[in-house]
């Protein structure tokens, strides 16, 4: 069984001191059980401390993006060395906000995943259409292309560390949720392309989040269906309340 994954993705909310009191509220609140892997993907700068807070708890920190170099003169970019030797374990990759506002292509979203494997840190791979894209029906053609070049050249083994994040641009901070039906469904097609690329046992293993809209009142059906193993959130992550709730339901 895949256990379900709940990220917070912070992106450029909360100041230092916000961040702090945040994570020290929730480090010891994660559901005793351990049913899911809790993650808080936080800015950059306050990385060092929150892992730091968050050592010996169930709560895991991210970073929202890094460089693939390992280090040279790239001014104002992070790498994965970097987040290494301070302990992330996990990375948003290839974020629509990233692609469309910073040019993220998805050959540096390739390079940025075989770069964060190769440093021990989990990749969140984020894909997903726009409303056009939808409407004129190629959801899963867009979808499929971008997972299927973001793990290019990976192998199985490396394949099933990974997590995919299924966010449809139009869904992300807009309050439209897909159904959890039409997310379910492209989940699943990500699974196939997946099992097509890398096996039938890499398919069955690999965590697919949905994200876009996800709040404690829809993230119980959500996690019913089949194919969704997780969720990548937005809005609903910044508040205590709200994100324990997240992690509650899974
Ligand atoms: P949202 O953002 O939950 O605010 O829609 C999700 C995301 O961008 O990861």
């Amino acid at each position: 069984m895949r256990k379900p994954i709940i990220a917070a993705n912070w992106k450029m909310y909360k100041t230092f001191d916000e961040a702090v009191e945040f994570v020290e509220a929730i480090k010891d609140r994660i559901p005793s059980e351990n049913k899911v892997d809790a993650v808080v993907c936080a800015p950059a700068l306050y990385l060092p401390t929150l892992v730091e807070i968050a050592k010996e708890t169930d709560l895991a920190i991210g970073a929202q993006n890094m460089h693939y170099e390992e280090e040279g003169a790239f001014t104002g970019e992070i790498s994965p060395k970097q987040l290494e030797a301070i302990q992330v374990d996990y990375v948003i990759l290839g974020h629509s906000e990233r692609r469309e506002y910073f040019n993220e292509t998805d050959e540096a979203v390739n390079k940025k995943v075989k770069a964060a494997l190769a440093h021990g840190i989990v990749p969140i791979v984020c894909c997903g259409e726009t409303l056009e894209e939808r409407e004129a029906g190629l959801t899963e053609k867009k979808v499929t292309n971008q997972v299927k070049k973001a793990l290019a050249d990976l192998s199985p083994e490396e394949v099933q560390h990974i997590v995919i994040a299924y966010e449809p641009i139009w869904a992300i901070g807009t309050g439209k949720t897909a159904t959890a039906d039409d997310a379910n469904a492209v989940c699943g097609h990500i699974r196939q392309g997946i099992e097509e690329l890398f096996g039938k046992d890499v398919a069955e293993n690999i965590r697919i989040q949905y994200g876009g809209s996800v709040k404690p009142e829809n993230i119980e059906e959500l996690l019913s269906k089949e194919h969704i193993d997780g969720a990548l959130v937005g809005g609903a992550s910044l508040q205590v309340e709200s994100y324990l709730k997240l992690l509650e339901a899974g």
